[in-house]
């Protein structure tokens, strides 16, 4: 399989010395397309700084990340914004949609940046939001529509360009785990139909999904290992968290 992700010795280091910190210190990694990686550590120990180098959001200050084979450094500010928009889907734990949107213009959104004409945005739009049991609930403003409904537009919204990769940092992390679930399915058929998934959590029962977990502490990968006892659904009790 082509190698989607090759990140060599990155590291973000926040402000100068003597007071320089860094979020990541020599981080390694490669993934190949049709993985699902689970990121995993405890708070403040990276894990969303290497997601938003990985989704193309922040430049490290040191080492390499090459996308597809692309060094992504020597990429313009307008090469980047194409390569987010129409290879990598995002997906939050807050679920980032606009607030007075409807669920089908936000799922439209990246479309009209990738200037796909607006008959063919709806009609796309609707397609996707009917696979996913929104097909109902297509004019309902964020506000009108459960977590779960509203994660669901995200996801939608993340799969509307066709991305070949997915990213989701704790997109479960606002969920009950009747709802999680749900998530989890569909992040299970998008990888099945062959999508990359890099998803970070720090919910042990969420990573077991994945194929692979990768675990990052201090801004170091402290572990990277094959799940052996992967699950198809949550377990887990969890309960709501803000
Ligand atoms: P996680 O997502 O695992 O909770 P983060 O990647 O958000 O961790 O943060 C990693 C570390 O980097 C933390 O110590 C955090 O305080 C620090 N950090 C993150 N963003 C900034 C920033 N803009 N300026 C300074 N320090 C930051
Ligand atoms: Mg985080």
């Amino acid at each position: 399989m082509n190698t989607v992700i090759s990140v060599e010795n990155i590291a973000k280091a926040y402000g100068e010395p003597p007071n320089q910190t860094f979020a990541l210190n020599d981080v390694s990694l490669t993934i190949k397309q049709g993985e699902f990686v689970a990121i995993i550590g405890p708070s403040g120990s990276g894990k969303s700084t290497l997601m938003n180098i990985l989704g193309c959001l922040d430049r490290p200050t040191h080492g390499k990340y090459y996308l597809d084979d692309k060094l992504v450094s020597t990429l313009s500010e307008e090469e980047l914004a194409r390569v987010r928009n129409t290879r990598i889907g995002f997906v939050f734990q807050s679920f980032n949609l606009l607030p007075r949107t409807s669920a089908i213009d936000n799922v439209m959104l990246p479309l009209i940046y990738s200037g796909v004409k607006q008959s063919e945005r709806v009609e796309r739009a609707t397609k996707i939001l009917t696979t996913l049991g929104l097909g109902e609930r297509m004019l309902a403003t964020p506000a009108k529509l459960s977590g779960g409904q509203q994660q669901r537009v995200a996801i939608a919204r993340a799969l509307i360009n066709d991305p070949v990769l997915v990213l989701a940092d704790e997109p479960t992390g606002n969920l009950d785990s009747k709802s999680s679930d749900e998530i989890m399915q569909i992040l299970i058929r998008m990888n099945k139909e062959g999508r990359t998934i890099v998803m970070i959590t720090h919910e042990t029962d969420v990573a077991a999904v994945a194929g692979r977990t990768i675990k990052i502490f201090d801004g170091k990968i402290v572990e990277d290992k094959l799940n052996k006892n992967r699950v198809t659904h949550i377990t887990k009790e969890k309960g709501v968290r803000s």
